[in-house]
């Protein structure tokens, strides 16, 4: 079977070039994708459950794409499943200047989610050996020193129960294009339309250059890289949907067993 999305043994290089973000696995139709997408949907809807319940581990889930890549979207239609009570989402954007006073993993650490929470990740500490490298906000030394720092700290959090799921969306400049345009002209687009964004996209080399060493780097057993072919939403969304499911499935989640003789208490009647 043609696999949803592409994962690398430690080691070994990522080359996104060879990776084709209109990828569609097995799938010719969107409507197969679908059906596949709701399932595994209802699927991750119990483990997350089972995670809330039993408090064993936590699971973060960080999201990484060149802009429009599709986060918002992969929120919204897949970690969507997941009840509300469970999920804390966490957007990073250019460090306040008291976050630039501390260490650039000071602020990540504190959004880490507790054990029995799902954190999601909307951009991460990646951006601190990414665009800080290809804008030069800091020198090659230090942005080269933090893929180890980086390696570190997942080992940390998963050495205590949080299991680190890392998406890189992988879309094409053709799409981006697409996408922007639809960000112009579509009235209930336009507020995520910035300017800014076309300074990145002139330097999409460089950026693509900054990713495949961040992902090459700090692609570990404990923490693996999934890169995601992110041209098709719908495929997009069942690849997401399909890695976490492996990822959750393979936890052995149970509930507790809850307070001993709990099945054979009586529940006394009330009055009122
Ligand atoms: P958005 O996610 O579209 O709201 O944009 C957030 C912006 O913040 C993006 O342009 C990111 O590259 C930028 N950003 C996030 N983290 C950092 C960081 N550590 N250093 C510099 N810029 C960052
Ligand atoms: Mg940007």
């Amino acid at each position: 079977m043609k696999p949803l999305f592409v994962t690398l043994p430690p080691g070994t290089r990522f080359d996104l070039k060879a990776i084709d973000p209109g990828a569609t696995g097995p799938f010719s139709h969107k409507d197969e994708a679908r059906e596949v997408t709701e399932r595994n949907l209802a699927r991750l809807a119990e483990l997350q459950e089972r995670l809330y319940a039993s408090a064993s581990h936590a699971l973060l889930v960080v999201l990484q794409a060149m802009d429009t890549g599709g986060k918002d979207g992969t929120i919204e239609h897949v970690l969507g499943a997941f009840s509300p009570q469970g999920v804390q989402v966490t957007p990073f954007k250019v460090p306040t200047e008291e976050e630039l006073a501390h260490d650039f993993l000071w602020r990540v650490h504190r959004a880490v989610p507790r054990r029995g929470m799902v954190g999601i990740f909307n951009r991460s500490h990646y951006e601190d050996v990414v665009v800080v490298r290809v804008k030069g906000l800091v020198g090659e030394t230090t942005w080269k020193a933090r893929w180890e720092h980086i390696n570190a700290f997942e080992k940390l959090l998963v050495e205590e129960g949080v299991v680190v799921v890392k998406f890189f969306l992988h879309i094409s400049p053709q799409e981006q294009a697409e996408r922007l345009r639809a960000r112009q002209q579509d009235p209930t687009k336009r507020w995520k339309f910035n300017p800014g964004d076309l300074e990145d996209r002139a330097r999409w080399g460089d950026y693509l250059a900054a990713w495949e060493d961040a992902l090459s780097r700090c692609n570990t057993p404990w923490a693996p890289w999934f890169v995601v072919p992110a041209d098709h939403k719908w495929f997009r969304n069942v690849a997401v949907s399909q890695a976490l499911l492996t990822v959750l499935e393979g936890l052995d989640l149970r509930y507790p067993p809850g307070v001993p003789g709990a099945e054979s208490l009586p529940i006394p009647p009330v009055r009122w």
